[in-house]
């Protein structure tokens, strides 16, 4: 997997203040998606051992309240393996840090996904331009869902995140 860039201190993309992963990837191609330098997998680079301890580091300090995996599309075929990985390293090395993931597919269709054992929310659905709206919080258009992952899996029904 490549990935793009490890943001420090985001506190755009999910609750408090967060270290935030840009993988490299997505086959979705949303009408004016914000990043769309992401969409190609080759591009960027290697997610190799550097990145991972930056990403270690970030998620030691005291004020980090967790991780960020957005993209490109972590969820794609290519980085899935890679992304579950991470995922399952940082909730064994790091309990208290909670993981978000953005996704452009909907919760329905990946909610079996063995890699959402490890998520705590999860912002689902492609970005629609028509629906497009800049009051949202942690989402750009109306149809995607900030959705409580583990409540959704216990309750067998889409719970969504308290904004
Ligand atoms: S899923 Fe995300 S990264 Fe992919 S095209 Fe849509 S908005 Fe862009």
């Amino acid at each position: 997997m490549n990935y793009h860039n490890i943001l420090h201190d985001d506190m755009l993309n999910g609750d408090g203040m967060r270290v935030t992963l840009f993988v490299s990837g997505c086959s979705l191609h949303c009408k004016n998606c914000q990043n769309p330098c992401t969409w190609n997998f080759d591009g960027g680079i290697s997610f190799d051992d550097d990145a991972k301890c930056e990403i270690f580091n970030e998620l030691s300090k005291d004020y980090i309240s967790g991780i960020t995996l957005t993209g490109g599309h972590p969820l794609e075929p290519q980085n899935l393996g890679e992304c579950e990985q991470l995922c399952k390293t940082i909730k064994n090395k790091f309990p208290q840090k909670n993981i978000w993931i953005y996704t452009g597919y909907k919760y329905e269709k990946i909610k079996d996904y063995s890699i959402l054992d490890y998520v705590d929310v999860l912002v689902d659905g492609s970005y629609v331009d028509e629906l497009r709206d800049i009051s949202l919080k942690w989402r750009g258009s109306k149809n995607q869902r900030v959705i409580d992952v583990q409540k959704s899996r216990q309750n067998n029904q889409v719970i969504l995140h308290c904004e």
